[in-house]
């Protein structure tokens, strides 16, 4: 039995109660398997068995009052998978569905997407099965706070720099970080997504949906095609999904369609996106309002945006959002172009789909790397104490993106799997972490 065939079998039998988990290390390894087998020294130095285990894990218990009184307890989760390249980085996700097997496949896709952005960052990440839907500004509060007065022990500026994920935006980013201060009496820059007040980076916010677009673009540019009066879906409505949009519409692109866990809309005309704004950033409603803003608009209930005619498809909501089935519906109605702006969102079946028809598809821990990318700036300029224009940051962020593109496709067609960007991604963020693991010895 081969070195990657043994290392994913022992380790999928470790780890049976972790589906996720499973799904990533599967997609990882098995893209890995003619790279790693080929080169004895992994093997010798026990890399892949290293990688698949976390450097650390901590699960702590969220004790914390909700307004009617009640005694409240949640679950909270810091996965500090690898730092061969930098201090531990990956989001914080509060989520009911969260779990231990989702944190895990989360943290192991970080420290690949980590290594292709270029910057010395390792890979992590956390959360809490906490739901703040629903949730007064007290409550978020209150829940914040405790879930820092046991995280704040593990994480530092030079340890590990969480930041926000599904749940945790701009305003838990802020409660978390000012829990910490308090704590420690130091302030650093120990979250990234802050707010522009307090070290906050110009364009964090628009990073993983611009980075996406960028990327898309680049891959489609190298194909000779562009985004330009192309039609789009967009599936979520949160962070990645609006400023994936809203990129999309400044490079021409029409987004018809987009969607939140309840259904979809459809709009012809193109998504006035600042009405989906209103909607979920101010308002924290549902998508389904739209129809008061376009009365000619179609509201869905239920998961069928990707039966919806398009070129280009962002999936930008959550993991397994995209099935076989769906990317079959994708391929059938003429899409050509796939850019993961969420974690995982298509299951394995779906990506084979996608690579046997040769559809230009971008692997979400190459696309969507423009978020913790940004963040890497932010932290640089808060050791720097300075603060650099959105247009420098944007810049910034452009070149890492066409840099991943280029790292990408070259590992592909080195692998002899030209336009396989699954395999290129893979290949190319191993490749680093594996390098520095084999340099700092038995660690
Ligand atoms: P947000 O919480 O801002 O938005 C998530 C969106 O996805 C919402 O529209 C939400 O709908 C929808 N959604 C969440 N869970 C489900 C579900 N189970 N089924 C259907 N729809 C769902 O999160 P982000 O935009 O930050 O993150 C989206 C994805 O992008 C995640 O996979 C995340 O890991 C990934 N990502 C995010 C980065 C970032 O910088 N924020 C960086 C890299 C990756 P509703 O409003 O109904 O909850």
């Amino acid at each position: 039995m081969s070195y990657t065939t043994r290392v994913l079998e022992d380790a999928t039998k470790k780890h049976a109660s972790e589906p996720e988990f499973i799904q990533a290390m599967t997609e990882i390894l098995t893209t890995l398997k003619p790279f790693a087998d080929a080169r004895p020294a992994y093997e010798e130095m026990g890399i892949l068995e290293r990688l698949v285990e976390p450097e650390r894990i901590i699960i702590f218990r969220v004790p914390w009052i909700d307004d009617a009184g009640k005694f409240r307890v949640n679950l909270g989760y810091r996965v500090q998978f690898n730092s061969a390249i930098g201090p531990y980085k990956g989001g914080l996700r509060f989520h009911p569905s969260v779990s231990l097997s989702i944190i895990k496949f989360l943290g192991f896709e970080q420290i690949f997407k980590n290594s292709l952005t270029g910057l010395p960052i390792g890979g992590g990440k956390g959360g809490s099965d906490f739901d703040p839907k629903g949730k007064s500004y007290r409550e978020v509060m209150s829940f914040c706070q405790s879930f820092m007065t046991e995280l704040y022990r593990h994480v530092g500026a030079n340890t590990d720099v969480p930041a926000g994920d599904i749940g945790v935006g701009a305003r838990e980013v802020g409660f978390m970080f000012g829990q910490y201060k308090r704590l420690t009496n130091s302030f650093e820059g120990v979250f990234t997504g802050k707010g522009l007040t307090y070290g906050g980076s110009l364009a964090r916010t628009e990073a993983t949906g611009y980075g996406l677009v960028y990327l898309t673009e680049e891959m489609l540019k190298n194909h000779g095609k562009t985004i330009e009066g192309k039609t789009v879906i967009i599936s979520g409505s949160g962070n990645v999904a609006v400023y994936a949009a809203q990129k999309t519409a400044q490079l021409g692109g029409v987004v018809v369609a987009m969607s939140d866990s309840n259904g979809f809309i459809y709009d012809a005309n193109g998504i006035d996106l600042a009405a989906v704004k209103e909607i979920k950033e101010i308002k924290r409603g549902r998508i389904s309002e739209y129809k008061n803003y376009r009365p000619s608009s179609v509201y869905t209930e239920g998961r069928g945006i990707w039966n919806t005619k398009c070129d280009i498809a962002f999936p930008c909501a959550t993991q397994n959002e995209l099935s076989e089935e769906d990317a079959k519906a994708l391929v059938a109605n003429g899409c050509f172009a796939v850019g993961e702006g969420a974690n995982m969102p298509s299951t394995l079946e779906a990506t084979e789909v996608f690579l046997q028809n040769r559809i230009l598809f971008a692997p979400g821990k190459a696309a969507n790397a423009g978020g913790v990318a940004t963040s890497a700036l932010e932290m640089s300029q808060n050791s720097q104490r300075l603060a650099w224009s959105f247009d420098e940051v944007d810049k910034k962020l452009k070149d890492i993106m066409v840099n991943i593109y280029a790292g990408i496709n070259e590992a592909a067609k080195e692998a002899g799997k030209t336009d396989n960007f699954v395999a290129g991604a893979n290949i190319a963020g191993f490749k680093k972490v594996a390098e520095a693991m084999m340099q700092q010895g038995a660690v």
